[in-house]
């Protein structure tokens, strides 16, 4: 294992620091900074960008990010026993990483960054779900961000990647594929992390388009997505019967036939479904 930097090697920064993984807040660490620096680099060239990074933890992907070149990286982290440890990121590269302790769900970082803004995490899953369904449903497109390089359980990644009739089809492809190029740029099985978690991981990497591929409301693709998919097994005409009373209709003018399954219809009729609910 080379050294990206000058600083000790994580597992003594662990050490040192006494950062014995706690379950609770999700913690499975990358110790491999060969590794980490491999994932920055699915981030592309981050020299004239801002990093925002979720879950830094002891740092191993902070250092590869920096490491790649950031320009800066603002890192929010929910367990205060990582500061230290971060602060002496932060002292090898001066000026370059801030940090603030708190929870990504309720932290606004946008006073801290300057576009072009890249993010990049490895985070319990859980959390990661919930930051990029709202990352993909601002109101407004573009985004604050130009791409996201999230690790996920596999799983998860192949939910944001997948294409209809299949399993993994639902509410993530539709919101991520919409307005974003998705694609699976790295697995990872549980060895890569310490300690090994149940699951294998993979990185997804979404890059924002600068405008969604067909024109439809956030929230409006939002609640039928979530109506559709949770009873996937439902015809629409039944799954969807509490959004509108005269739903068949609706289904009918967006091209979609009612006694279609929502694992059938593609992101092109779901938008147009979205704009026949607005009408
Ligand atoms: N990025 C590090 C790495 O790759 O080794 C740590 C990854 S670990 C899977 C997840 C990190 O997210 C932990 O450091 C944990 O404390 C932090 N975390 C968990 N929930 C969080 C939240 N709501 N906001 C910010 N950080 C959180």
């Amino acid at each position: 294992m080379s050294a990206i930097d000058s600083l000790p090697p994580l597992r003594q920064v662990i050490a040192d620091h006494d950062l014995r993984a706690k379950k609770s807040l999700g913690q499975n660490f990358l110790l491999d900074l060969n590794l980490t620096a491999k994932i920055a680099r699915v981030a592309g060239d981050l020299s004239n960008c801002d990093v925002l990074e979720v879950g830094p933890g002891p740092g191993g992907l902070t250092r590869g990010l920096l490491a790649e070149g950031a320009r800066k990286v603002l890192a929010l982290e929910k367990d205060a026993r990582c500061l230290p440890a971060l602060a002496e990121i932060s002292e090898a590269y001066p000026g370059r990483l801030e940090v603030i302790e708190g929870d990504a769900l309720k932290v606004d970082p946008l006073a801290h960054l300057t576009p072009p803004i890249r993010v990049a995490a490895n985070l319990p899953y859980n959390v990661g779900t919930e930051l990029l369904v709202r990352w993909l449903t601002p109101p407004e497109w573009p985004p604050f961000w130009e791409s996201l390089t999230l690790m996920f359980q596999k799983e998860v990644a192949q939910r944001i990647v997948a294409q209809p009739g299949s399993k993994a089809y639902g509410r993530l492809a539709v919101l991520a594929q919409w307005r974003c190029d998705t694609r699976i740029a790295m697995e990872l099985p549980p060895e890569a992390f310490t300690p090994p978690p149940k699951i294998r991981s993979a990185v997804v990497h979404l890059t924002a388009l600068p405008t969604p591929r067909y024109p439809a409301d956030p929230d409006v693709l939002q609640r039928i997505t979530a109506a559709a998919f949770n009873q996937r097994r439902k015809m629409l005409r039944a799954s969807l019967k509490g959004l509108a009373p005269d739903i068949e209709d609706r289904l009918i003018a967006a091209n979609i036939a009612p006694t279609d399954r929502a694992e059938q219809i593609d992101l092109e009729r779901f938008c147009a479904l979205a704009r026949e609910m607005e009408t």
